[in-house]
């Protein structure tokens, strides 16, 4: 999709994001101390490179599985219905699970997914986003734990893309439109 000129502004540095999945990991080991196994589902694509981090501390016996929801498309707005592209691979009825998001805006994609999720009757359903825009909110959903509150805007990196590109940032960065000529 053709975008018009952009630049990036880091807002979250890979420092600051390493010393927060560090965290956020520690509160979820803590939480799911007594499991026998913990499903750890990635919400495709945009939480992959933080699911990769989150996995390597959370110190539990951990099976990681992948779900692909769409509400957005290559827009930057959500479209408010929420498509399942890829199902999960494994059966988590009596599981543990962890939910691991990117981004909840106005909370469609999360709530479609958790409701999904639990009519498959887990023994524990959590979540965990990266970022929350509360301000965006128009679903009553949260998550059990979030990375950062960051204000209105639309940022890039760290596995969240505009328009599939700016995946591989190591920082999480605003896109901020150029006026043009
Ligand atoms: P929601 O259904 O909560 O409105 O939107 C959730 C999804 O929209 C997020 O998981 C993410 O994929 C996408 N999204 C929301 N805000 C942003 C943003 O600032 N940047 C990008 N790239 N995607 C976003
Ligand atoms: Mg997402
Ligand atoms: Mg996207």
């Amino acid at each position: 999709m053709p975008t018009r000129p952009y630049v990036i502004d880091q807002m979250i540095s890979p420092k600051q994001i390493a010393a927060r999945v560090e965290v956020l990991a520690r509160q979820i080991t803590e939480h799911f101390a007594d499991t026998e196994k913990l499903v750890v589902v990635g919400l495709l694509r945009g939480s992959f490179v933080f699911i990769a981090d989150l996995v390597r501390e959370i110190h539990l016996p951990v099976e990681v599985d992948f779900l692909e929801a769409s509400s957005y498309g290559d827009a930057m707005t959500s479209s408010r219905e929420v498509r399942i592209l890829k199902d999960l691979r494994g059966e988590i009825a009596g599981r543990d699970v962890l939910v691991v998001e990117d981004i909840v805006d106005t909370g469609f994609t999360l709530s479609h997914v958790v409701r999904l999720l639990r009519s498959r009757e887990p023994k524990r359903l959590e979540v965990c986003a990266l970022l929350d825009k509360p301000s965006r909110r128009e679903v009553g959903i949260r998550a059990t734990w979030t990375g950062f509150e960051i204000p209105d805007e639309f940022v890039v990196g760290y596995g969240i893309d505009y328009a599939q590109r700016n995946r591989n940032l190591p920082f999480i960065g605003k896109v901020r439109f150029l006026e043009e000529a």
